[in-house]
């Protein structure tokens, strides 16, 4: 989720809707008045038990909702995912802690159920509650699922690809429809998870797309933006199908209905789903979820508040829902039963669907304390699982910020990193201004927010942390805490910031640009991420927003491999570069503090350092990193040494492309030079 976008679109909400808004607040406080007890809702008790929602066995099926409030609760099954009679309607009863309770005799596979509360005078709508794990179509009800009938063949022995370190982890940031539904994906099954299983799939170029591009690229870690099940696109009308980013939960612990090839019968997304995560890790990726607690979709209609009004969310001193998501609500992570969902919600993926890390949206919502156990408890299952998020929100919250999990306490939270900001904007210009540049456009008054990036955010002597731009201390207590990237869904792609920002340049100065800031991501310590496409330049036609636009703006181009082959090759070397030596990636910021020595510089335009390369366990004793910001060429003095050259006029070789003669070398405009000593 973006923050600048937000705002934006908020503004046009408050501009054009005012009116009905104040008469929904007014509304809403009346109702809030009504339904928060006197005592206030951290009155509520707890329940403590992991069995809420259906448990189903062919004898019976079980199902159990927390609804404090509730004075009545009826369950009913149904034929049909929506539409009809139920076939069955129960009262639930009343266990203590907030607890209903009903069972169901005999194999009720395939049938589909609701539950509804009545709090008295008020009845609220039908709801699958929050802890529905299958759905029909458009997560109106559950469904009753034989989970041990959802797995695809050979799932037992699926296995999580070798992870040895985090900082091993090179993240690559996907839409799972934008990479198969261009007419030349050569993908079957466009815009499905069975799209991203197809192996052998090419350009009509005969250049490989898909899953096999994605392996050939090289990254370990594919990171899909939302595929839990979304509200904004209507499941049972795909022809005419929305696109959409899916920052819009509907249901938390079920996969999104549109991206399965049948989303009426909740057993298929769910197959399709393992399927996928099966492929990537048979062909050695990790698979990450993009997860979106911070906010529901829909605010008074969430399963969430349809089950315990208000209990989940943050409200204002008024009453009314706050709204740091800006999205018209936020989530209350520090209340005991939101905390447990998010918790055992994470544990769920993990588990059933073999996930292997999780990004959190709009971080900076979350408690500290919820962030940190959610982390341990998952690194219980695993500790390879990776954890990280945007450690800030779009919008102020009344949860104090010396609470939440943003940026600044970022110390604070174990074994769970955050984006920079800082090295993204220094690298290629501030995202809310579209016509920035950055160091690598020519912008040398960031130098120091690059340098904060390429030690990973982490401590050290030679980065001047008052000339940073935005963070002024090292928030990362080790290099893994830290994200380095220069592009994500959110915002403009590299590409359209290079044109934006560099008006009037050739595409061949601004291909030079583009390699130069991605070498400053993938030689960085800390977790390099991309966003996926950006390896052969991706182009949403200067559109930043782009979560409800059109295909042709957020599909991947595959095209342009063929057209961009030099720049995807240079990404796929820089990538191997990177995995082939652990001084790009050392595992403590004592390592780096120790073998990271910054070079003095003849321009302000140029940043230069050495690693100790023998020190930091490389098979090169020692290693130079050069990168110049300008478009004018320069003479840069190195240290003595018996030099090769690794990286020089926008191209790689690891194996070296000749020696360097003495101590001097010339840079050319927009360019990143490495040099290594054996
Ligand atoms: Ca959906």
């Amino acid at each position: 989720m973006k923050k600048n976008n937000l705002f934006f679109l908020i503004l046009f909400a408050l501009s054009f809707h005012s009116s009905s808004a104040q008469n929904d607040n007014v509304r809403m406080k009346k109702k809030a008045i009504t339904l928060i007890p006197v005592d206030g809702l951290d009155s509520y008790p707890v329940y403590k038990g992991n069995d809420l929602g259906l448990t189903y066995s062919k004898r019976k099926s079980v199902f159990k909702l927390w609804s404090p409030a509730a004075k009545e609760v009826t369950l009913r099954l149904y034929e049909k995912g929506e539409g009809g009679k139920a076939v069955l309607t129960k009262k639930m009863k009343p266990k203590g802690k907030g607890l209903w309770l009903a069972k169901t005799g005999g194999n009720k596979e395939g049938l589909f159920y609701t539950y509804q509360v009545s709090l008295g005078d008020t009845l609220l709508a039908e709801t699958p509650g929050p802890y529905v794990r299958a759905t029909g179509v458009n997560g109106l009800r559950g469904m009753i699922v034989d989970f041990a009938k959802t797995n695809p063949e050979g799932w037992q022995n699926d296995q999580r690809p070798p992870l040895a370190h985090f900082q091993d982890i090179i993240l690559y940031e996907l839409h799972l429809r934008d990479i198969s539904v261009h007419e030349n994906s050569g993908i079957k099954n466009k815009g499905k998870y069975l799209g991203l299983t197809e192996t052998s799939t090419k350009t009509p170029d005969g250049l490989s797309t898909g899953l096999d591009h994605i392996k050939e690229l090289g990254v370990t870690h594919v990171h899909l933006l939302p595929v839990f099940d979304f509200l904004s696109i209507d499941e049972s009308n795909l022809d005419q199908h929305k696109y959409n980013w899916g920052y819009d939960p509907q249901n938390y612990n079920v996969p999104e209905g549109s991206y399965s090839t049948d989303p009426y019968d909740g057993r298929v997304r769910i197959r399709e789903f393992k399927t996928m995560v099966k492929a990537l890790h048979e062909n050695g990726l990790r698979v990450i979820m993009d997860v979106v607690y911070n906010h529901t979709g829909s605010t008074e209609n969430s399963s969430f508040n349809l089950t315990a009004p208000y209990y989940y969310y943050r409200l204002d001193e008024n009453g009314f829902f706050s709204d740091a998501s800006g999205c018209g609500n936020e989530t209350a992570s520090e209340r005991p039963m939101m905390r447990k969902f998010m918790i055992e919600s994470m544990k769920y993926w993990a588990q059933e669907y073999h996930v292997d890390g999780f990004r959190l949206d709009l971080m900076g919502i979350h408690d500290i304390e919820t962030m940190n156990l959610a982390a341990a408890e998952l690194h219980k299952i695993d500790p390879t699982i990776f954890i990280y998020g945007e450690g800030w929100t779009a919008g102020t919250s009344p949860l104090p910020e010396i609470r939440r999990a943003v940026k600044a306490n970022a110390k604070k939270l174990k074994g769970v990193a955050v984006f920079s900001d800082d090295f993204r904007d220094g690298v290629k210009g501030n995202v809310f201004e579209p016509k920035a540049a950055g160091f690598a456009t020519g912008n040398y008054k960031l130098a120091e927010s690059v340098k904060f990036g390429i030690t990973g955010a982490v401590n050290h002597p030679q980065v001047d942390y008052a000339k940073v731009n935005y963070s002024k201390f090292a928030w990362a207590n080790e290099p893994a805490d830290c994200i380095n990237y220069v592009s994500c869904h959110d915002n403009h792609t590299l590409w359209d910031r290079l044109v934006n920002s560099r008006k009037g340049d050739q595409e061949a100065d601004l291909l030079k640009m583009d390699k130069l800031a991605q070498t400053m991501v993938l030689t960085s310590q800390g977790i390099p991420f991309l966003l996926a496409g950006e390896e052969f330049v991706r182009t949403k036609e200067g559109l930043d927003n782009s979560y409800q636009s059109a295909d042709r703006f957020n599909r991947i181009n595959w095209d342009n491999k063929k057209k961009y082959k030099d720049l995807f090759t240079y990404y796929k070397d820089l990538i191997a570069l990177r995995k082939k030596h652990p001084a790009f990636r050392m595992g403590t910021a004592e390592a780096i503090r120790k073998n990271i020595k910054f070079m003095d510089s003849p321009f302000d335009y140029i940043i230069g350092y050495s690693i100790d390369g023998a020190a930091a366990g490389d098979s090169w004793k020692r290693i130079l990193v050069i990168f110049n910001g300008s478009k004018i060429g320069k003479r840069m003095t190195i240290p003595d040494g018996n030099w090769k050259m690794i990286c020089n006029n926008y191209r790689i070789s690891e194996n070296g492309m000749g020696k360097v003669n003495g101590n001097k070398i010339n840079l050319l405009p927009w360019s990143a030079y490495i040099l290594a000593e054996e």
